[in-house]
């Protein structure tokens, strides 16, 4: 049987407990994604008239910008149970069965990396979203045999950080696909100002907006800063944030002005140091920067790429002079790396 979890980068273990605290419950109260908030308010209201289960939602995006927390919303806001695990938690077609035949009418069903699925498990979830019905394998050798068992109609909502790896039968079942885009400063400061208010700490506007500026357009970054910040404020203050202690507690953990951690400078000086620039292969790029191809793919490159500090090519990864000049590095010689 799988055990229900949700994977996602790497918190320590109290950062998940705050998490926990600080997640929104209701579409309400839950900034920024704003045409993604309103096709769900949407769906869900017609969902309830019509007393049918939601459909079947695919949510895209990197990770942090808070597929999960707004699979738990629809559950909410439809006022049903929410079962979550994912892909490469549920490794057998009885683990997937089990689930699925647990759940009770217009549930959701959240499969957190849903790419991840193996391909029998993935074959079994077909006919469960479609007809809402498993297959299941009575006995054992010869004389084994299928039923089929009908299921409660359910909602699957699929999260996935690489959309373009599911394959075209299992995208084809959802009836939405949805991708969340990484939030301005002024949203970031918006969430920041909302967990600073459940967190019961005092914080200067200036000081969310600082804080917000440097984490990355992702929601869980700014309430990972935020939280570090609270710490530097109380051991180096009296705990208010200001504006001079949220730059300082920041500059201290290593978050430059555009929120680059010492992983992506340590991705951008490769690149142009050691490769002149660039285009390099990504595997070639893990390898140098000592981190997991993956992790360059799915938590690095996408904030690089949309601060257009960093163009994917054919050839591999190319350095923009955008990120030579933050770097206050010298873009190469004409003829020598190539720039964009
Ligand atoms: P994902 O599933 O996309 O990796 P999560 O839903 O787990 O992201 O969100 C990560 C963290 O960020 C959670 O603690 C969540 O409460 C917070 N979060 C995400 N989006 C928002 C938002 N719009 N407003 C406030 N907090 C958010």
């Amino acid at each position: 049987m799988a055990s229900d979890e949700v994977i996602s980068p790497a918190p320590r273990e109290d950062d998940s407990q705050f998490d926990e605290q600080i997640r929104p419950q209701w579409l309400d109260e839950f900034p920024g994604q704003e045409a993604l908030k309103e096709k769900l308010r949407i769906a869900i209201a017609a969902a309830k008239q019509r007393r049918e289960p939601l459909d079947h939602m695919l949510l895209s995006g990197p990770p942090g910008l808070g597929k999960t927390t707004l699979a738990r919303i629809m559950a909410n806001e439809m006022g049903v149970d929410i079962r979550a695990t994912s892909g490469p938690v549920i490794e057998r077609q009885a683990d997937l069965s089990a689930i699925l035949t647990s759940l009770e009418d217009f549930d959701v069903f959240f499969i957190d990396e849903i790419h991840r699925l193996n391909h029998a498990v993935e074959e079994t979830l077909y006919s469960a979203m479609e007809d809402f019905e498993v297959d299941i394998m009575l006995g054992k050798g010869p004389t084994a045999r299928s039923m089929k068992i009908g299921l409660k109609p359910f909602t699957l909502v699929g999260a996935t950080t690489r959309a373009g790896l599911l394959t075209p039968p299992l995208r084809a079942r959802f009836g939405d696909t949805c991708r969340l885009d990484f939030y301005s400063p002024e949203e970031l400061e918006t969430i920041v100002m909302r967990s600073a208010r459940i967190m019961d700490l005092q914080i200067d506007p200036e000081a969310a907006l600082e804080i917000a500026a440097r984490a990355r357009g992702t929601a869980r970054i700014a309430n990972r800063l935020l939280r570090r910040v609270r710490d530097y404020a109380q051991v180096k203050g009296d705990g208010y944030v200001t504006h001079e202690m949220a730059g300082k507690g920041l500059d201290m953990l290593g978050v430059d002005g555009l929120g680059l951690d010492d992983m992506d400078k340590s991705i951008l000086t490769t690149v142009i140091q050691k490769f002149s620039g660039g285009p390099v292969g990504l595997g070639s790029l893990a390898v140098a920067v000592g981190e997991e191809r993956l992790t360059l793919e799915e938590v690095h490159e996408p904030y690089l790429i949309q601060i257009g500090f960093i163009k994917r090519t054919q050839q591999g990864r190319v350095a923009t002079p955008l990120a030579y000049k933050h770097l206050h590095l010298a873009p190469p010689a004409a003829g020598q790396g190539e720039l964009l």
